[in-house]
């Protein structure tokens, strides 16, 4: 008997595979599942590269290079999730943590003022840090300033008005540039560090609202879900209580092979790679999708599920959304610096640093963003002879000031071409190559003191990578949720790191919690077929947005 209800999946990097692995976990099975994603490859922006060690021609050794997120964190329902899946995927075994114990996780550095300053990881620390001492007696306001009342602000607002101008601009500026690589006067406090909204909100304090142990945004579901894991997996908390970060062996990457390969084990999900989406049309009547495809027959759904960006969904749609395309994506160079270890030395061994914008401005017109110590953290990446002989560094640049960097070679070469412009004209290719590895090299030559040239050097530059959940982002949520409940009453859901957490933790638990609400959705008729049927509740994957 033919499948009477078809769900697709639109994009297959980690959200979309994640939606499509928790489809065919929890659907009837007469729901047909296919997953279409544009590329010939599934996971987005998780790429790892296993290359030659060039120290070690002979081949007995090889490195593990990182081109988009290196690790995760376990703590928090987030977290949880996702060692459950990597668990039930088997993946184990792949696992390499870093304990909490280990120089990665102690040591955590802010470039600044030509030194790089370790994070303080306790209040004494805090009270008596270089850095942060002198700003202590302004930040102790917080204390009895009380709540705005505000309903969304930026970062900077925010920090500046609870403790003060240098906070935000020296540290968490800097922590900004670590996650979102984005700008603090532009990003939304709310939506990228909702638990310090909270504890103002909720205790008129953010030093007590820590004190307290408040702030934690969780929903009903979350709930729910942390109840269940830590039921089924007791174990996995001591895990989290010892482990810092952690990645697998062959990378991070390793977890969407794994998703895929597992979907294509079960069986349960067609996966069509190289299929670009190019429109889709809903028919609220038929309760069928049409799903143009370039070059190739359109494909039809009952619903679909987009984990594409929001703009490149926008794209699809005949009627605009404002809420789909107020947000920019930032675009960032990840710069991979491999040394011989017998030449390069860390004098401080840790996670790496991060570089606020406030020595942005004044030092580094280049757009460094910070250095992540790649080997530090998880040497065992590295297999053969060439474990513990390399030095491995990532340097980030650009994010918000991708542009301000680029204009440093645009200025240069005189060519009077926008900056954009001369980062994608093939011409100039080698020279935007060249721009970020020179910038990548001289930072690690300042920053680190480290005169040896490295053994290799790879360049890739991701456009629009990162998006930034800008100020009043949570509302704009909100209304989107509304409209796409009113014109596609569940034809249509989305996920993905465009709309509600951009960490790779993040992505899997929303694709979780939209396919399970989707697949609740399906009601029996009388003849046992599983039948999606169209309701004031339908899901839209942004019902979270309303509890955050
Ligand atoms: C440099 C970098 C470092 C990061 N570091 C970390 C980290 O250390 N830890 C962490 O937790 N997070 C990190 N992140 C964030 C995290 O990696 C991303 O937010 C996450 O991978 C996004 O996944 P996604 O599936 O939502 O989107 P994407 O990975 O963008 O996937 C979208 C997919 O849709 C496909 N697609 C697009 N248009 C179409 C179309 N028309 N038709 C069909 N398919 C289409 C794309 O090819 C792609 O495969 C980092 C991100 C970057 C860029």
């Amino acid at each position: 008997m033919a499948p009477r209800t078809h769900i697709a999946v639109l994009g297959g990097g980690i959200s979309g595979l994640s939606t499509a692995w928790y489809l065919a976990r929890t659907a009837p099975s007469n729901v047909k599942i296919t997953l279409i994603e544009g590329t010939k490859r599934t996971g987005g922006w998780l790429h790892s590269d296993r290359v030659a060690d060039p120290q070690h021609p002979n081949g007995k050794g090889s490195i593990l290079l990182e081109r988009g997120p290196r690790s995760l964190r376990p703590q928090g329902i987030s977290g949880l999730n996702t060692l459950e899946m990597v668990r039930e995927l088997g993946l184990d075994s792949k696992i390499e943590p870093v304990s909490k114990s280990s120089p990665a996780a102690k040591n955590r550095y802010i470039y600044s003022h030509k030194t790089l300053h370790k994070l303080p990881s306790s209040i004494m620390g805090a009270l008596t840090h270089p850095l942060l001492a002198a700003k202590i007696p302004r930040a102790g306001l917080d204390l009895v300033k009380g709540g705005s009342g505000q309903e969304d602000e930026s970062i900077q607002d925010f920090i500046t008005r609870r403790f003060g101008k240098g906070f935000s601009d020296d540290l968490i500026s800097a922590m900004v540039h670590g996650i979102y690589a984005g700008d603090i006067s532009k990003l939304s406090v709310r939506s990228t560090f909702g638990m310090l909204y909270h504890m103002e909100k909720d205790y008129g304090s953010i030093v007590l609202g820590m004190l307290m142990g408040g702030g934690a945004v969780e929903t009903p579901w979350d709930l729910t879900l942390k109840e269940k894991i830590v039921k089924e997996m007791p174990d996995l908390q001591e895990f989290v209580g010892k482990t810092s970060i952690y990645s697998f062996t062959d990378g991070l990457e390793e977890l969407s092979r794994s998703l895929e390969k597992d979907l294509v084990k079960g069986g349960r999900v067609d996966i069509h790679k190289d299929s670009i989406v190019e429109k889709l049309d809903a028919n609220l009547d038929s309760r069928d999708v049409r799903i143009s495809i370039k070059g190739q027959e359109p494909v039809h759904a009952n619903a679909v599920i987009s984990a594409l960006p929001p703009l490149k969904l926008q794209k699809l749609l005949s009627k605009p959304y404002p809420e789909l395309t107020h947000n920019p994506s930032v675009t960032v160079a990840v710069v991979n610096l491999v040394y011989s270890a017998e030449q390069a030395r860390l004098a401080s061994p840790g996670f790496g640093y991060l570089i606020p914008r406030s020595e942005n401005s004044a030092v580094n017109h280049r757009g460094l963003l910070g250095v992540v110590f790649d080997s530090c953290a998880i040497p065992e990446q590295d297999k053969g002879e060439s474990q513990g002989k390399t030095l491995k560094l990532t340097a980030m640049i650009g994010g918000h000031m991708f542009n301000e960097a680029l204009s440093q070679i645009a200025s240069g070469s005189g060519s009077g071409a926008s900056t954009l412009d001369l980062e994608l004209s093939g011409s100039h290719k080698e020279d935007v190559s060249d721009f970020f590895a020179k910038t990548a090299m001289d930072a690690v030559k300042k920053h680190l003191k480290i005169d040896a040239a490295p053994e290799l050097v790879k360049v890739h530059i991701h456009h629009d990578c990162i998006p930034q959940y800008l100020v009043g982002h949570l509302q704009r949520m909100q209304t989107l949720d509304q409209s796409l409940r009113k014109d596609f009453d569940g034809l249509l859901a989305v996920t993905g790191a465009g709309y509600l957490g951009v960490s790779v933790n993040d992505c899997i638990k929303n694709a979780r919690e939209v396919a399970e609400a989707v697949v609740s959705k399906l009601e029996e008729e009388d003849d046992g077929e599983a039948q999606l049927v169209g309701r004031q509740d339908a899901i839209t994957g942004l019902e979270r947005s309303w509890f955050l």
